[in-house]
């Protein structure tokens, strides 16, 4: 057998159709597509749905099959979801004859260069080219970068002008904005001016005196919530002091912040989230900043006056960006908000498009509705829970299937197998058949069947096959998760085999989608309108099996503040670690009786959920002693070398 190569020298190897092909392949017509060189464009998601629905009468809800991809509760070095995801997307696209859709994040620099790597899948199952998928894409970071920057940058210049000028009413005009020509207060300015003791709803209404009053934002300097970015894991801005130049700190206190990595910031939660334009920019407009002084009334992007600004940066982010797979299958490439401090998922409003694309509505499918395959991130109670609770809740979108990939290697680690780490040699018991690990670990296995057919769908068992995985352990999982439930539960060799070696998990998604149509209603887990520590209560006591909750005095405060401010009817995700169902990574298994801490409850009002910490989160990573980007070079054809 010929050992499979690196990632980047298949990648290589393969020569990409034209990006204007694919697209035709698509149906996408010339005028709805952007090229950014010849493999990446982007696609007007408006004009080509638009399009569709026109086409056909009474086709405005019909939409292909959505089939989500999650995981188990891995190991450190990745159980190979987006490897499972092209795999599966170049089987029924390039081997069965289905429209077949892959809908992916766009990947952090961060990582790239850290000691994750890369995320364009691995083996025969990638997204190509992979050094153009990893690194700038379209520049749809660097534009929420940019975005994200600018409001950090009025917030403080505001509070800085608030102090030093004379009068700061000039604002006025321009704070208020405008629809149709008409000046209209936002719901949060009208509770101001109330506070303020001015009843007044027209905004040519107001005194100079009470515009005065009203342009003084007065906020808290402690409690701004709002960072600035970078796409780099650069640990030394995690701390740092601003407003240190002659020209401020004469006038002006610094004040200590910190930088966040741009994948980790509200603005991309919000390009994940929201599905249009429109909406983008109402969802800007309610960022929390911080509070107002005494009154402890939130200020947002609007009372900024940057909410529009910041939708004019990102007005061609929103659009999703086209590529390919090895096997030339298309690739929606769209929004990557981290998975732990949010939702871990692509773009909802790439998936309106590829359900669009996949739907009998386009002519290009003769009828037959095609596939959406999309990914949640880390394992099933992260990514898979906000997929549904928090996704699914905005998009009114429901999977159809649940991929659930499992290894044996995962498998093993939780029943007591010896711990695996990135960067060294495997155990033995991984490398041999070992049915006794295996057996005691497929509990694990099990519990993540049961979550998600807590959501009232089909799942499908994806065993992602390794090299040294043996027949009889391969049977043993198969036979464990069909007694767990599953309903349908395969081996699949695409890491090794691209397309061709995912055709038995491809018919078994197919097969399974048709058991989708009998399930009722999606169900949720919680309801949004219950208190914030009921919901609290339901995601760890259902998803993790724990038996309880514990709020810090912290977190009992901030729920108070969120609810007197009415944040708190919002869905709620909770940032743990992804190594145990638990809080505590050391948990393996299936771990019991345990209560979940919650340190902290934060609030991305503009993405529209609160966020719970039940562990301390790096909201920037750092770069270990042996980082990916030594490995990189570019060689004398200028190619790319060393990324993985
Ligand atoms: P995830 O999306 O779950 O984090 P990835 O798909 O990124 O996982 O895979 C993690 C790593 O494991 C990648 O480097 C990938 O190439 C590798 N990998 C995935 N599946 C296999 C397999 N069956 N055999 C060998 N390596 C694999």
């Amino acid at each position: 057998e010929t050992p499979v190569p690196s990632d980047i020298a298949i990648s290589r190897a393969q020569k990409p159709k034209k990006i204007t092909r694919v697209a035709q392949e698509l149906g996408i017509l010339d005028r709805e597509l952007e090229q950014y060189g010849h493999f990446k464009a982007k696609v007007d998601p408006k004009s080509v749905i638009e399009r569709l629905d026109e086409q056909v009468e009474g086709s405005i809800n019909e939409k292909g099959h959505y089939v989500l991809v999650a995981g188990i509760t891995p190991t450190p070095l990745g159980e190979g979801k987006s490897t499972t995801t092209m795999g599966l997307t170049q089987a029924l696209g390039a081997h069965l004859g289905y429209n077949s859709i892959a809908n992916v994040r766009q990947p952090s620099m961060g990582p790239t260069f850290g000691v994750k790597g890369g995320a364009a899948g691995g083996g025969y199952s990638q997204v190509i080219p992979m050094d153009e998928f990893n690194m700038h894409l379209t520049g749809d970071i660097h534009a929420i970068s940019a975005a994200q920057n600018l409001l950090c940058a009025a917030v403080d210049t505001r509070m800085f002008h608030e102090s030093v000028s004379k009068t700061i009413s000039g604002f006025y005009k321009r704070l208020v904005p405008a629809k149709k020509g008409v000046r209209s207060f936002t719901p949060s300015m009208l509770k101001r001016l109330e506070k303020l003791g001015i009843n007044k709803t027209n905004p040519d209404d107001l005194t100079p005196e009470e515009i005065e009053k009203f342009a003084h934002l007065n906020i808290n300097p402690d409690s701004i919530t709002i960072k600035r970015v970078v796409d780099c894991n650069d640990r030394f801005v995690r701390e740092i002091t601003i407003g240190q130049g002659k020209n401020e700190a004469s006038k002006y206190p610094p004040r200590k912040s910190g930088m966040d990595i741009t994948v980790a910031s509200e603005l991309m939660a919000i390009l994940a989230l929201s599905t249009s334009l429109q909406d983008l920019r109402q969802r800007v407009g309610r960022i929390v900043v911080g509070t107002q002084k005494d009154t402890g009334l939130a200020i947002t992007a609007e009372d900024i006056g940057c909410a529009g600004a910041i939708t004019a940066l990102l007005k061609d982010a929103i659009k999703p960006n086209l590529m390919q797979t090895l096997e030339g299958t298309p690739v929606f490439v769209h929004a990557g908000p981290f998975a732990n401090i949010s939702i871990g998922a692509s773009s909802v409003i790439a998936d309106q498009l590829a359900l669009k694309l996949t739907s009998p509505s386009n002519p290009i499918n003769n009828g037959k509705k095609g596939f959406v395959v999309t990914e949640a991130g880390f394992d099933f109670t992260m990514g898979g829970e906000r997929f549904f609770n928090i996704k699914c809740r905005t998009s009114g979108f429901k999977p159809d299937t649940v991929v659930l990939v499992a290894t044996s290697r995962a498998l093993k680690l939780h029943g007591g197998a010896p711990d695996v780490k990135p960067g060294t040699a495997l155990p033995k018991e991984y490398l041999t058949e070992n049915l006794e690990y295996l057996e005691h670990g497929c509990a694990n296995l099990a519990k993540q069947i049961s979550n998600i057919k807590q959501y009232n769908v089909p799942v499908v068992v994806a065993i992602n096959k390794f090299e040294t995985d043996t027949a009889a352990e391969i049977n043993l999982i198969q036979k464990l998760a069909l007694d767990a439930g599953a309903d349908f539960a395969v081996a699949s060799d695409h890491w090794a085999q691209g397309g061709a070696g995912a055709l038995d998990l491809a018919k078994s998604v197919v097969e399974s989608v048709k058991l989708s149509n009998q399930l009722e209603e999606q169900k949720y887990l919680y309801d949004v309108n219950d208190s914030v520590e009921n919901k609290l209560h339901a995601i760890t006591t259902k998803m993790y099996g724990a038996s309880g909750i514990e709020l810090s005095p912290l977190a009992k405060q901030q729920i108070e503040t969120y609810t007197s401010q009415g944040y708190d009817k919002l869905p709620i995700c909770i940032a743990k670690t992804q190594y145990s169902l638990s809080h505590d990574p050391a948990l393996k298994g299936v771990p019991q009786g345990f209560v979940v801490p919650i340190r902290e409850v934060r609030c991305s009002a503009g993405a529209g959920y609160l966020y719970a910490l039940a562990a301390e989160i790096m909201t920037i990573p750092g770069l270990p002693t042996h980082a990916g980007f030594m490995n990189v070079e570019v060689n004398d054809e200028g190619e790319i070398e060393g990324l993985f």
